[in-house]
């Protein structure tokens, strides 16, 4: 086989409910030989070779985020340790959304100049009729903050691929450009 990149550290940020473990465990299914999962501080830990664009890219996704464990060891952690980010909020949940902004902000800060590929995630978008965030404004914060934007819905398994691959290239383009 041949060789892959990475090991990339992808952590899965945002409220408690959004579907960041719905995401991961999506992610965890992709191989039941490949993929391998283990426990960590209290969260789970998924790793997983994807072929993207004919390269395969090893991705280890981190679903440890508490958002009502604020400042914690584990939350310091997870910023730090990121190659990339992937902040969800739900479609459904306008507060999901605003800390969304939040966290887009405190990660800038821990992370100052430099060029982190994050991407904003809608999920839950198949919950049509209980929408709270529109495209336009998930688009709108996504191009204020300089990150990829894009909607999901784990539950019928929706642009959940993309997303994964998604952050691969923003990640493979940032390694061209060092
Ligand atoms: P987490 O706290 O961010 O890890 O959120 P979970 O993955 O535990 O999901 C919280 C709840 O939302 C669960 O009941 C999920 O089944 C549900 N959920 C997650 N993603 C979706 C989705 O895309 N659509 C719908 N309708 N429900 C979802
Ligand atoms: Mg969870």
């Amino acid at each position: 086989t041949p060789a892959s990149v990475g090991p990339f550290t992808v952590v899965l940020l945002g409220d408690n409910g959004v579907g960041k473990s719905a995401l991961a465990s999506i992610f965890a299914g992709a191989s039941d030989s490949m993929g391998s999962e283990c426990e960590l501080y209290g969260g789970e830990v998924f790793e997983q070779t994807i072929p993207v664009d004919g390269e395969r890219a090893t991705v280890t996704l981190l679903d440890m985020w508490d958002s009502q464990d604020e400042g914690s060891w584990t939350q310091e952690r997870c910023l730090q340790t990121g190659d990339a980010f992937i902040i969800v909020y739900a479609i459904t949940d306008r507060s999901s959304f605003l800390h969304a902004s939040e966290l887009r902000i405190q990660l800038r800060r821990e992370r100052e100049a430099d060029r982190t590929p994050i991407i904003l995630v809608g999920n839950k978008c198949d919950l049509v009729r209980c929408r709270e965030v529109s495209i336009s404004e998930g688009r709108a914060s996504a191009a204020v903050f300089d990150c990829k934007f894009i909607e999901t819905s784990a539950a019928m398994q929706h642009n959940v691929w993309p997303l994964f691959e998604g952050i691969i290239r923003q990640l493979r383009l940032r390694r061209d450009s060092l």
